[in-house]
C-alpha cells in the first residue's frame, strides 16, 4: 500500500469526523447567511436561522442550490467575500447562457492543493514521478488543480495540456513520463493513435494514469491500461465545488474516497429530492465545509453514484462513492420512476433479433405519462406479422419488468432510427411540461 498524505484527516474515526463536519457546517452557514444575499433569502424563506442547525441531518431542511442559481448570480452574486480577498477566478462557459464563476481565496487554493496531493498519493505517486498533465490550463480547474497537487508532492510536472498527440507521445518518451492525468477519452484516443502510427507503448515509462471529468466505464479503463501499460485510477471533482480533489480512488480501486472533512455529501432521489440510504444510487449533492470565497450549500451535481462508509483496506475512513457512469441529464422521470436509456440498451442487447437503434418516446395523455419504446427490427428472417408480434410481446414483458413501468413497444423498420450522421436521440420527450 502506498502512503497516506494526511493520515490525521484521512483516517479520522468517523464519529470525530461527523463532529468536525458539524462545526464546519455551522460556520459555513453562518458566513453564507451573513454575506451571501441568496442564502440569506433561502434561510429566511425556510424559516431557519443558521443556529437552528444542530445536527448534520438538519441540513435536509434547506432547499438545494442548482446550476441555475449560480447562473442567476453571475458574476459575483454568490461570493461570500469581497474581491480583494479573492486570488483566483475560474469559470465554465455554459452551452446556453451565462457562465458559472467560482472564486478562491489564498486559503481555498491551499486546501485545493492539499486535496489533490492526497488524491495523487492515494494512487501511489511520489516525488520520484514525472507527471504529464493533459487537462487545459485555462479558466477550467483541471490543469491548475493537478499542477498544484503534484508540485506539493515534489513530483516533476509537465503542463502540456491537450493538443497534438504525436507531440504528446514524443514528450512522454523524451522526458520519461511516469504518470499522466487527463480525460479518459483523450487517453484512449492517444493509445489508439499510438497503435495506428506504430508506436510501441513499451518505449514509454508510464506506470500510473489519473482520469476524470467525464463518465467512463470499466471497459474503457481496461482498454486504456492495455494500450498504455499503466494502472488507471478514477478521480472526481467539479469546478463549482472546488475543482479536482473532491474524491479519488485509492489503490484498492473500490470506490472514490471523498474528502469529507472539506465536503459534506448526500445522495438524493433525483425525482423527489429525498435522501437515499447508503448503497442506493442517486444524485450527489455537496455542501462545502471550508470554502471561504464561494461556499455552496446542497449543490446538486447531476452526477449519479452511491455511497459506502464500510472500512476500506487502505486504512482511510473517508466514505467512498461509486464511479460516475451516468448523469441525471440522460435520465427520464416518468410517474416518479427514473428511466435510463442505458438500462433499455442493456436489456435489448439480450435479444439478437433486434437492430441497434431504439428510442424512448414519452407523451402525456390525460395527465398520465406514457412510454413507448421504438425498437428496430434487426436480423429477424421471418418477417411475418406473427413473428414480429411475438418478438414485440417478449420485448414488452422484458422491458416493463426491468424498468418497473407499464409501457408499449413498437417495432420499426431496420435502420430507421439510425442515420448516416449517427444515432437519433435516444429519448423524445413530447410532454408539454
Ligand atoms: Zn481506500
Amino acid at each position: 500500500m502506498s502512503a497516506i498524505w494526511n493520515p490525521q484527516a484521512e483516517t479520522m474515526p468517523r464519529e470525530e469526523l461527523s463532529q468536525l463536519q458539524l462545526e464546519r457546517l455551522q460556520s459555513t452557514l453562518n458566513r453564507a447567511y451573513r454575506y451571501v444575499a441568496y442564502y440569506h433569502q433561502v434561510l429566511d424563506e425556510a424559516g431557519l436561522q443558521p443556529e437552528d442547525l444542530q445536527a448534520l441531518t438538519d441540513l435536509r431542511r434547506l432547499p438545494f442550490t442548482t446550476k441555475e442559481s449560480l447562473r442567476q448570480s453571475y458574476p459575483y452574486g454568490m461570493f461570500a467575500l469581497p474581491l480583494r480577498e479573492v486570488v483566483r477566478l475560474h469559470f465554465s462557459t455554459g452551452a446556453t447562457g451565462a457562465a458559472t464563476v467560482v472564486g478562491y481565496t489564498q486559503n481555498d487554493v491551499r486546501n485545493w492543493t492539499e486535496l489533490v496531493a492526497r488524491n495523487l498519493t492515494a494512487c501511489g505517486l511520489t516525488k520520484e514521478d514525472v507527471v504529464q498533465i493533459f487537462f487545459g490550463f485555462g479558466v477550467f480547474t483541471g490543469g491548475f488543480g493537478f499542477q498544484y497537487g503534484a508540485e506539493a508532492l515534489g513530483a516533476a510536472v509537465i503542463p502540456v495540456a491537450s493538443g497534438d498527440v504525436a507531440r504528446q507521445v514524443q514528450i512522454m518518451e523524451d522526458f520519461r513520463t511516469t504518470a499522466i492525468i487527463g480525460t479518459p477519452s483523450y487517453a484512449l484516443h492517444l493509445g489508439r493513435l499510438m497503435e495506428k502510427i506504430g508506436h510501441d507503448p513499451h518505449s514509454l515509462s508510464l506506470r500510473v494514469g489519473l482520469f476524470g471529468s467525464e463518465p467512463w466505464s470499466e471497459q474503457t479503463r481496461a482498454e486504456i491500461e492495455a494500450r498504455l501499460l499503466l494502472t488507471a485510477y478514477d478521480t472526481y471533482g467539479l469546478s463549482e465545488i472546488g475543482g479536482p480533489g473532491v474524491s479519488g480512488e485509492c489503490e484498492c480501486r473500490c470506490g472514490l474516497h471523498i474528502a469529507e472533512d472539506h465536503f459534506y455529501v448526500e445522495v438524493v432521489d433525483p425525482a423527489t429530492g429525498e435522501p437515499l440510504p447508503e448503497g442506493r444510487e442517486g444524485e450527489l449533492v455537496f455542501t462545502t465545509l471550508t470554502k471561504e470565497a464561494f461556499p455552496l450549500v446542497r449543490y446538486r451535481t447531476g452526477d449519479l453514484a452511491s455511497l459506502t462508509t464500510e472500512p476500506c483496506s487502505c486504512g482511510r475512513t473517508l466514505a467512498r462513492m461509486s464511479r460516475i457512469v451516468r448523469r441525471t441529464d440522460d435520465m427520464l422521470i416518468l410517474r416518479g420512476v427514473s428511466v435510463y436509456p442505458d438500462t433499455v440498451e442493456e436489456c435489448l442487447r439480450h435479444f439478437t433479433e433486434v437492430g441497434g437503434g431504439f428510442q424512448l418516446v414519452v407523451r402525456r395523455e390525460e395527465d398520465l405519462d406514457t412510454l413507448e419504446v421504438l425498437v428496430e427490427i434487426g436480423t429477424l428472417h421471418d418477417l411475418t406479422f406473427k413473428a414480429v408480434e411475438s418478438l414485440r410481446e417478449k420485448l414488452t414483458d422484458e422491458l416493463s419488468t426491468t424498468l418497473g413501468l407499464e409501457l408499449t413497444v413498437r417495432m420499426v423498420e431496420p435502420h430507421s432510427l439510425t442515420s448516416p450522421t449517427g444515432r437519433l436521440p435516444r429519448v423524445r420527450d413530447e410532454r408539454a411540461l
